[in-house]
């Protein structure tokens, strides 16, 4: 008999973004002449930069002759897209990684999933919450979670963020293995200072944790206190990982790319509580698992690092970071309690009691649609995350239809 694996069962039912795509088809099916405007999912709008483009086009040509022609590349990315990650990422920000501590791969969504396959099934996890559900829900399917009631899976440990702590949870007092740290976070578009994040290098060293330090919107910060790296702190390598993106940086959300740094140091323990390192174990499990992202779009990233394509990518983030600040901007004005928008493309409002209420409020009376914030975790209740991936036109519609239902 073919048997289910039964931790598929105790997921919630619906996955959030599938949950707000039929409600919003549900609208427009009854109201088919109403202008729907999107701030909910983070997907980007704006075109891809000019110099991905281009290096698109000049690659598949190199595809369609026999003398260029590419075919299986390294499972981990070519060495080219990897060197000028390096380059500019890491030691033009003086973090010292080397090239072959890279993983390129398709998505920043698959590796923070894939990532805890390496990991016994008996460790303690622990997420913020509201949290990004990727992590949350490929720990369940492992048979990590337990059991959902009240809102939370019962084995998880849930570090809340909350009005009362600027929603930057605390660190925890009791021992935790893995730890999942999103900054600037989705959903609330709080970063983390250098301090605090010292501080969580600490604790998972006493502790011998782990941390999957996930840095999608990275390229948002301006504040120049803010590391954009786990690595600008001493010591980080040997007790996390990174997650990188090409999707909110660069505009790849349809084109996929993405990047994990596993550093030479960064360790886990077995049975034995013997040290085994993670960078040959994740290189074994890509290249049992994947087989490499595509020589084009690796071309087109690796575009983005040329002097013109910072410049490019720079104007793309300037652009959302302008539609965050007046979304930000009208909320506060109006005295919600609102965070994030300055260094990310989202804004966390406190609106009221219940987050699936302010959402039905905001598609049926305003035509916009937000993300309600108890889909992202319990202390996401009475909040919603609006995302600036829009153009300034669109938010500036949507933020006067707002204040017309809400103030
Ligand atoms: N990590 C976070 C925190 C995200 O919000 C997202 C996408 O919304 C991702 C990862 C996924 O990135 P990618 O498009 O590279 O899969």
């Amino acid at each position: 008999m073919i048997k289910v694996n039964e931790n598929f069962l105790k997921l919630k039912s619906s996955y959030l973004f599938s949950e707000i795509a039929k409600r919003v088809s549900a609208f427009s099916e009854k109201n088919p002449d109403k202008k729907i405007i999107r701030l909910g999912i983070g997907d980007v709008t704006l075109p891809l930069p000019e110099v991905s483009i281009r290096a698109l086009h000049m690659a598949v040509d190199e595809m369609g002759k026999e003398e260029t022609f590419r075919g299986y590349g390294p499972e981990n990315g070519y060495e080219f897209l990897r060197e000028e990650i390096v380059r500019v990422d890491y030691r033009a920000r003086r973090i010292c990684i080397e090239e072959d501590e890279i993983f390129v791969s398709d998505g920043a969504k698959c590796d923070t999933g894939n990532f805890q396959e390496l990991f016994s099934k008996d460790i303690l996890v622990s997420v913020q919450d509201p949290v990004y559900p990727v992590y949350v829900d490929t720990n369940v399917m492992s048979g990590r979670g337990g059991d959902f009631k009240d809102g939370r899976y019962s084995e998880f440990l849930y570090l809340q963020s909350t009005k009362e702590n600027n929603y930057l949870p605390e660190i925890p007092n009791k021992k935790v293995d893995l730890i999942y740290l999103c900054f600037p976070n989705n959903p609330t578009g709080v970063v983390a200072s250098k301090e605090y994040l010292k501080a969580w290098v600490e604790y998972a060293k006493e502790n011998n944790s782990l941390i999957l330090f996930d840095a999608a919107y990275e390229a948002f910060i301006r504040n120049e206190n803010i590391p954009h790296s786990i690595y600008e702190i001493e010591g980080a390598k040997e007790v996390s990982v990174e997650f990188r993106s090409f999707s909110k940086t660069a505009g790849f959300t349809g084109l996929r790319a993405a990047y994990t740094v596993v550093p030479k140091e960064c360790r886990v323990f077995d049975s034995q509580k013997n040290k085994i390192m993670l960078n040959p174990l994740w290189n074994r499990r890509q290249s049992t698992k994947f087989n490499g992202l595509s020589y084009p779009v690796q071309r087109a990233a690796a575009a983005i690092y040329s002097e013109r394509g910072q410049a490019e990518i720079r104007s793309l983030s300037d652009y959302y970071l302008k539609n965050a600040k007046k979304i930000k901007e009208v909320f506060l004005e109006k005295g919600y309690t609102a965070v994030g928008g300055e260094d990310s493309p989202y804004v966390w409002i406190n609106g009221g009691e219940d987050s699936w209420e302010i959402f039905e409020l905001l598609l049926n009376k305003a035509g916009v649609v937000c993300t309600p914030g108890v889909g992202f975790g319990k202390c996401g209740e009475g909040h919603i995350r609006l995302s600036a991936f829009n153009s300034r036109q669109n938010v500036k519609e949507a933020l006067d239809r707002i204040s017309k239902v809400l103030f």
